[in-house]
């Protein structure tokens, strides 16, 4: 699938649910207190019927997140299901991290699972269910700011899901770090050691103005270009490696002297950054969104409920992939009338 602009699109990006175990300031708005209602969320069929239909049309990663994706029950066996759908050669999944060392059972897919595999952690099940690559969200190494951003104390839990995640060995193992200006501008050394130490790759993310918690304003936000200067402060200068992909928006970096990479994900200041998008989403709650910051999306609910053939949502999809917008609208005083807990990140 191409679209006018020229973006060829072959990832989807499924959000489950709109519900969270955290509470992260520039996700989660002040006034959000009830999530939808479950009629409202489209099913795993449904999800699935819809990453058929997007494979047919050339679709061949999909991430699943959310919401915490990990938080709806049944989550372990759907992901499963995606796996084995034909074409889907790269599955990956982002968590805040917090869930991956609970047992199955414990997260409710018990009654589904094989009795030995109740003990397994999710990090595990999830691997033996086919994800590739996983991300996991962490902002600071600092406990309590980390209370301070996700509104829970859940750090150490993190911490541990990150290490059982690296017991498992996923093809690929990504940290996300959301940059704040005044907040987590002193851990950025710290978690590239961190990320260093374990062999992970991590990627800094511009705010986006996604949540009406988080203005953006320049008293939080830190652009790509402040972060790497603090990082370069320290390590010296960073060493551009354009041949580093992952398939995501990122571009990447060389930490001198180590055999470390790391990203940069510059959604706002970046003027390049659209280009070479090639992604749609699918909101839990049925809407296909060619671009996560422009306002235009399409209920696929509507046809998928309403007994559409696979024909005619081929076509709906095609439609949505001509909408694309050639850039976000982030930069033009987006003010967002859907969060990103609703869209999925
Ligand atoms: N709950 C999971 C997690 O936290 O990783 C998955 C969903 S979350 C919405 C996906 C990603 O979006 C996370 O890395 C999160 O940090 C990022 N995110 C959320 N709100 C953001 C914002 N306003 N600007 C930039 N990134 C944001
Ligand atoms: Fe939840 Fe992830 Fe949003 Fe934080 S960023 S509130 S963990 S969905």
């Amino acid at each position: 699938m191409q679209d006018r602009h020229g973006h060829r699109i072959s990832y989807l990006r499924v959000s489950i649910t709109d519900r969270c175990n955290e509470r992260c300031t520039y996700c989660m708005p002040v006034e959000l207190q009830e999530w939808l209602p479950r009629a409202e969320i489209l099913t795993y069929e449904e999800n699935l019927h819809v990453i058929r239909i997007a494979a047919e049309l050339g679709v061949t990663k999909i991430r699943i997140t959310g919401g915490e994706p990990l938080t709806r029950r049944g989550v372990i066996d759907f992901i499963g299901q995606v796996a084995q759908v034909a074409g889907i050669r790269d599955l990956g999944i982002s968590t805040n991290g917090t869930l991956l060392t609970r047992s199955v059972a414990e997260v409710g897919d018990l009654g589904r699972q094989p009795r030995s595999a109740t003990a397994a952690t999710v990090a595990r099940a999830l691997r033996a269910a086919g994800v590739r690559s996983l991300n996991i969200s962490l902002d600071t190494l600092d406990r309590q700011l980390y209370a301070q951003i996700t509104g829970r104390d859940f750090h150490s839990q993190v911490l541990a899901g990150i290490d059982a995640a690296l017991a498992v060995g996923f093809d690929q193992l990504k940290l996300n770090c959301v940059l704040m200006r005044g907040r987590n501008e002193d851990d950025l050394v710290p978690l590239i050691e961190f990320a260093a130490e374990r062999n992970l790759i991590l990627r800094f993310i511009e705010l986006m103005p996604v949540s009406t918690t988080e203005v953006l304003d320049d008293h939080n936000f830190m652009s790509i270009l402040h972060a790497q200067r603090l990082i370069e402060s320290h390590f010296g200068a960073l060493i551009p490696e354009p041949s580093f992909r992952t398939n995501g928006p990122a571009t990447y970096y060389q930490v001198p002297g180590r055999n470390q990479w790391i990203g940069f994900i510059g959604a706002m200041t970046n003027l390049h950054f659209c280009e070479s998008c090639n992604k749609l989403r699918l909101t839990c709650d049925g809407k296909l969104r060619p671009c996560l910051g422009s306002y235009l999306e399409f209920d696929i609910m509507k046809p998928l409920r309403g007994g559409a053939s696979d024909e005619e949502l081929r076509q709906f999809f095609l439609d949505v992939v001509e909408r694309k917008p050639e850039q976000h609208d982030f930069r033009n005083n987006y003010q967002p009338d859907r969060k990103m807990i609703a869209i999925g990140g």
